[in-house]
């Protein structure tokens, strides 16, 4: 039986843990708010008669044994550190949820070993997004880790990244339940967002040089401004980008050299971000931002690649199940892409994974705002028990 009171008071207890007031969640990885919060979930696995481990890189475990010998195990979860002032939802909710999911099935007895996990680093930081969970899925590419003494000041090695990854062999199948984090079932008045795949991202770091001079003494007409190439390039990109729907793109960072009122721009940097589900979609964007910055006259541009992370198809199969058990309760489903970033894309690479959304509030997320009703977390926590109950008679 899933006890949604339960579940509500540890989200709301946990939820306070790095909270500020008026600007939300604080709760980075490997900082003293994420140690406390990793500390309370252990608790609670503790209390729930799990077996708790925590790995070299701080992914923490809870595990219940199985009842017949030979099994694989069935694992959930999601992760526990936030974005800066984000909300109390994003990550917990699939942690707890499956805490909750897992002592139900626990109760009624289980036939496989199930383990829960709480991923540390999903949402960026010094060593990157989904951290833990590449560690996890050795997916960790070394040629790109920050400095040693950054790794050290984390507690980080790369003796410790090789020491966390997880036998993949011994696993049945991955399922994480998370908000949404946009509009679209709450749009669509659907209970349950099934994800087809999870988006990639790829990020270019862009570069259109021009000429530095004096502001005040060049001509107009005498001047290789490379800010104005970039407006010119950047405004082509939009016209582009925002006309498609088979990906989404983003600056959010965009930097001017020399950086002086006086100076004219001599170049301009800017950090391109394209996701989509699709790899020909990221490609064919790519394709274009080389084509228009081909046509600079008086200036040059260039790209480089800082980022490549493909798309992960979730597993079939396990969807199917979730789709089944959501009618079983009566709900509304319906499949998406997930164009965040999730724990699951990089699990997905060692065995059958999966992901369960319930609706955000508003489309809202990374926000304090953040907001999923107690009747849909229910929902969420119940499909989620019910899949892995499947899972478990066979
Ligand atoms: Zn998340």
């Amino acid at each position: 039986m899933i006890k949604l009171e339960r579940i509500m008071d540890q989200l709301l207890e946990l939820g306070q843990i790095g909270w500020e007031p008026e600007r939300g969640m604080n709760r980075p990885p490997y900082s003293p708010a994420y140690d406390r919060a990793r500390e309370f979930v252990r608790r609670i696995m503790d209390e729930a008669g799990m077996k708790t481990r925590i790995d070299a890189v701080g992914n923490l475990f809870g595990r219940y044994e199985g009842n017949v010998a030979g099994m694989k195990i069935l694992l959930s979860g999601s992760h526990l550190d936030a974005v800066p002032e984000g909300g109390i939802y994003d990550g917990p909710l699939g942690v707890l949820g499956a805490l909750e999911a897992m002592r139900s099935l626990h109760e009624a007895g289980n036939r496989h070993p199930l383990e829960v996990v709480a991923f540390t680093g999903e949402e960026g930081g010094e060593m990157g997004g989904t951290f833990g969970s590449r560690c996890f899925a050795g997916a960790v590419d070394f040629g790109h880790l920050p400095p040693d003494d950054v790794m050290e000041s984390l507690g980080v090695s790369r003796e410790k990244i090789l020491m966390s990854r997880g036998d993949s062999g011994n696993y049945e199948a991955y399922i994480e339940l998370h908000i949404e984090q946009g509009p679209v079932l709450i749009d669509q008045s659907a209970g349950i967002g099934i994800p087809t795949a999870i988006a990639g991202i790829t990020r270019y770091l862009v570069t259109v040089s021009g000429e530095a001079n004096h502001a005040g003494t060049t001509p107009m007409t005498a001047r290789f401004d490379a800010l104005k190439s970039a407006v010119e390039v950047l405004g082509e990109w939009y016209e582009y980008a925002f006309s498609r729907k088979d990906f989404v793109s983003n600056v959010g960072k965009l930097a001017v050299y020399p950086g002086s009122p006086a100076i004219i721009p001599g170049s301009v940097e800017f950090v391109l971000e394209m996701r989509s589900v699709d790899r020909d979609s990221i490609e064919q964007g790519v394709g274009k931002m080389k084509s228009i910055l081909a046509t600079l006259k008086n200036s040059k541009g260039t790209m480089s690649l800082m980022i490549d992370k493909g798309a992960a198809a979730m597993n079939p199969l396990l969807r199917e199940k979730i789709a089944f058990v959501s009618d079983e309760l009566g709900l509304k489903w319906l499949e998406l892409p997930s164009g965040a970033m999730h724990d699951a894309a990089p699990v997905s690479r060692e065995m059958p994974s999966a992901m369960i959304f319930i609706p955000s509030i508003g489309g809202v997320s990374h926000s304090k705002d953040e907001f999923s009703t107690p009747q849909d977390i229910r929902n969420g926590v119940e499909v989620l028990a019910r899949t892995l109950h499947m899972l478990d008679r066979k």
